[in-house]
């Protein structure tokens, strides 16, 4: 592979959005930030309740008393909203927009007061844009990086503008400067330290992702580990129960793999075990959550699926999977394998995802003890024998 084709790639990997890994750790990080959010504005909300009890004729702090008030309300609303369990990857573009134009908002609060010098050189506010920013790490989508860095600085690169070419910021009429003078030297600095501040979430996010693919992730296959899945199951069963969906759940496991390993050796087991993830992950949906459970064991997780539909899926993953040749290594020579599988659902089958385990754990069990390359399924779906295995039995031979 080539050094452009790999810079692609790995391009299209970072715009991809989240791994459905760090979706969750998203919506956790999206809760967090909420929090933040929050306390922060509510903390702000004193500047203008200060000046109100210093200076009660004055005008301007009603600006700043009625901005700051929407702005609590719209972070109680987003805060309220996460927490029911509502998540989108969008939502992390929506909130981090509002953030970062809270604080345009205010310098802009700055011009309609006709103290521009405040709006080009504040520090205090200015540095709101990088909390904003830095946020967005915790959310752990690379696009909501980017997007706050480019938007901080076009907003602010736009008030910059403005300032300078509504006012004459360097003229007489200012001196002595108390806020300081304008210059293009020093806007371009704050735009680049916005742009650079969004370049270090990225990377963050990069980092993060690596290490949470890592540990959520089966090193063979590829596939979703036991340990991370388990957590998933239980957030899925949550989210079924809350929107009164069904799940359905099958437990697959590869026929007589001691005897293929003793065959062909434990090379071309590997093999056999990357090329049965593959054909599972082919043959499901991208809100499927596919696990390798133990050695030769793979879970299925089907949210919103009837148990009928999930037996006929896995009818096809049976049938794909028998007919899947892989080479075996140093040999002139291929070979087959089957497996069988038990389905259970939610909530017919109970209402926990160890109850759900357990009975797709004893159909596999029937299904092995009815011959293996078997799909059973609940006993009144009555189905798994309508298309019996058709293996050639060469795929067996070395
Ligand atoms: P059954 O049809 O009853 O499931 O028989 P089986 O031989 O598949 O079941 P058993 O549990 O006795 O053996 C599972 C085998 O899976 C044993 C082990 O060598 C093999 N295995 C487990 N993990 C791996 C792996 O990562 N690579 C390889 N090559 N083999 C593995
Ligand atoms: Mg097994
Ligand atoms: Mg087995």
């Amino acid at each position: 592979m080539g050094d452009t084709q790999r810079w692609v790639n790995r391009l299209k990997q970072w715009w991809g959005g989240p791994d459905p890994a760090l979706i969750d750790a998203g919506a956790g990080g999206e809760l967090v930030v909420a929090n933040i959010r929050l306390l922060v504005l509510n903390l702000l909300l004193l500047i203008p309740l200060y000046s109100a009890i210093r200076a009660p004729s004055g005008q301007e702090y009603v600006v700043g008393l009625v901005a700051t008030l929407i702005a609590v309300l719209a972070a109680i609303g987003i805060r309220v909203v996460v927490r029911r369990g509502f998540y989108r990857p969008w939502l992390g573009f929506a909130t981090t927009a509002l953030d970062v134009s809270l604080v345009s908002v205010a310098l802009v609060g700055y011009l309609l007061l006709n103290r521009p010098h405040m709006a080009v050189n504040s520090l205090v506010i200015f540095e709101v844009y990088f909390l904003a920013i830095g946020a967005t790490s915790i959310r752990y989508d690379l696009r909501v990086c980017a997007f706050s860095g480019a938007l901080a600085a076009g907003q602010y690169g736009l008030i910059a503008f403005y300032a300078d070419s509504r006012w004459d910021l360097n003229g007489p009429a200012y001196a002595p400067f108390l806020d300081g003078q304008f210059d293009w030297p020093t806007q371009w600095g704050r735009i680049l330290m916005l742009v650079a501040a969004a370049v270090l979430s990225m990377a963050i996010v990069g980092r993060v992702r690596r290490l949470r693919r890592l540990s959520a992730r089966d090193r063979l296959t590829g596939l979703l580990n036991r340990g991370y899945f388990e957590h998933r199951l239980e957030a899925e069963i949550s989210r079924a129960v809350r929107y009164k969906h069904q799940i359905s759940l099958a437990m697959v496991d590869v026929d007589r793999f001691k005897r293929f390993n003793d065959s062909f050796g434990h090379a071309a087991g590997d093999i056999a075990l990357r090329e049965i993830a593959a054909t599972i992950l082919r043959s499901v949906r991208e809100s499927d959550i596919v696990t390798r459970y133990g050695g030769e064991e793979f879970v299925l997780v089907f949210p919103e699926t009837r148990p009928e539909d999930a037996v006929e899926k896995l009818e096809h993953l049976r049938l794909e999977i028998a007919q899947t040749l892989v080479r075996i290594p140093q040999h002139e020579a291929t070979a087959g394998f089957t497996v069988s599988a038990g389905v259970a659902s939610f909530p017919a089958d109970g209402d926990g995802g160890d109850d759900l385990l357990d009975q797709a754990d004893r159909r596999l069990f029937q299904a092995k003890e009815a011959g293996r390359n078997k799909v059973v399924g609940p006993p009144n779906l009555a189905v798994g024998t309508a298309r019996e295995a058709t293996v050639p039995e060469e795929h067996f031979a070395v």
